[in-house]
């Protein structure tokens, strides 16, 4: 990317243009072979695998479009993983702990793959509680958990427009969480880049992807088109069953 950047600069302004949108085309529409060249060679097999998805590609449309899943599943979520295990290569110890942990020690880690953890840990542990809690039609919160969003963060449609007003609000690339505490208690949150509250040791119940990559081939630049529309893609039951898990101390990521 160094050099690529380094020569687009000295060319044209209008030829400094074109480079940048045959690097747009060449993200975007790479095939697989290409888009996997750069990564294959050192990449280790583990400690941490892409988990499939819960559902066909296709199964939040017309909300999330199937190639913007598969793109954002099959390359994006997939790169965070091989990069992780990249940085975990020669890290034994880390390598050890499982990812919620991982991501609470980053301060203790070698500086030399700690920025590297960061994104890449936080990337996948975003992006395994993302798959999970979409796939959903028509569901609405039910139980402890809609007794908690009223509670907690005002009811479901003030939940909702805080939620998007925060993801509106995230500069750049980020996501949108509600975090949920061992006693039950939600809170609304966001974080830049990869971050997540794991990072603090803070649970997620749920959140939402704010990069560009989670929508710009569906909304292009109508972020919050799409913080709206992504209601209609969240499975319900599924956030119920993590409400359920972190009161009893057993929700992962
Ligand atoms: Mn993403």
């Amino acid at each position: 990317m160094a050099t690529t950047f380094s020569s687009s600069a000295q060319l044209s302004r209008r030829g400094a243009l074109a480079g940048g949108a045959l690097l747009l085309a060449g993200g975007l529409f790479a095939t697989p072979r290409q888009a996997y060249a750069q990564a294959a060679p050192a990449a280790p097999s583990g400690p941490y695998t892409l988990p499939p998805l819960p559902y066909a590609p296709n199964a939040n449309e017309p909300h999330i479009d199937a190639a913007t899943m598969e793109l954002h599943h099959g390359k994006h979520h997939a790169a965070y993983v091989t990069n992780l295990n990249t940085a975990l290569k020669d890290h034994s110890q880390l390598a050890a702990l499982p990812l919620e942990e991982l991501l609470t020690k980053l301060a203790e880690a070698p500086e030399s793959v700690r920025t590297a953890l960061r994104n890449n840990g936080g990337g996948h542990a975003n992006h395994a509680m993302f798959w999970q809690i979409m796939g959903g039609k028509d569901s609405t919160p039910s139980g402890e958990l809609a007794e908690a969003i009223t509670r907690d963060l005002g009811g479901l449609d003030k939940m909702k427009s805080d939620f998007n007003t925060a993801g509106g609000r995230v500069f750049g690339s980020g996501w949108v969480f509600v975090t949920v505490a061992r006693d039950g208690k939600l809170a609304l949150t966001s974080r830049p880049n990869q971050d997540t509250p794991l990072m603090e040791g803070t649970k997620v119940l749920f959140g939402n992807d704010v990069w560009e990559h989670a929508y710009y081939l569906k909304y292009q630049n109508r972020r919050p088109e799409y913080l709206a529309a992504w209601w209609n893609v969240v499975d319900w039951a599924k956030v119920g069953e993590r409400y359920t898990a972190a009161k009893a101390g057993t929700l992962k990521v």
